[in-house]
This record gives structure tokens, C-alpha cells and sequence, in this order.
């Protein structure tokens, strides 16, 4: 089995995403044994998943933030607030 990328070179290891094979050069390119389009695949959903992660976040604060802001007053009467 030759490296996919360099069909002249022997694979040394594979993939961990595609089973892919990849020789010494390219295994050594990420940290994981990985191939170039599953890199790319994980770099995508990490950023995904960043984007994610960050908007619940602000999700959270501006649920808090209106929560504070409702409960704290502006001339409402108690009575006409939600219980939360
Ligand atoms: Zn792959
Ligand atoms: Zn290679």
C-alpha cells in the first residue's frame, strides 16, 4: 500500500478519519495520522462547534441579562412579572 497522496511512497500509516493511506511525510503533517480533506473536515466542525458553543454563551447572558433587567424593575408591578 503507497501513500495516497504520493503514489511512489510506501504508506507507514492510515487515516484516522477516511483510512486513508499516508506515508511518513504526510502522516506527520497533524498531530493525528490524518489526511489533508479530513483535516479540513475537522478544522470546519471544530469552527462549528466554536460558533456554537459561543452563541449559547451569549444566549445565556442575554437570557440572564433580560432576566436581571425584567426582574429589577422599571416601574412594573410585582404582580404583573412572571414567575420564573
Ligand atoms: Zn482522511
Ligand atoms: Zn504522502
Amino acid at each position: 500500500m503507497n501513500c495516497y497522496n504520493h503514489p511512489e511512497t510506501a504508506a507507514v500509516a492510515t487515516c484516522a478519519d477516511c483510512g486513508k493511506s499516508l506515508c511518513k511525510e504526510c502522516a506527520s503533517l497533524y498531530t493525528t495520522p490524518i489526511c489533508s480533506e479530513c483535516n479540513l473536515e475537522r478544522a470546519k466542525s471544530n469552527k462549528r462547534s466554536a460558533i456554537m458553543s459561543c452563541f449559547s454563551s451569549v444566549a445565556i447572558f442575554v437570557a440572564v441579562f433580560a432576566f436581571v433587567l425584567f426582574k429589577g424593575g422599571g416601574g412594573l408591578q410585582p404582580s404583573l412579572l412572571p414567575t420564573l
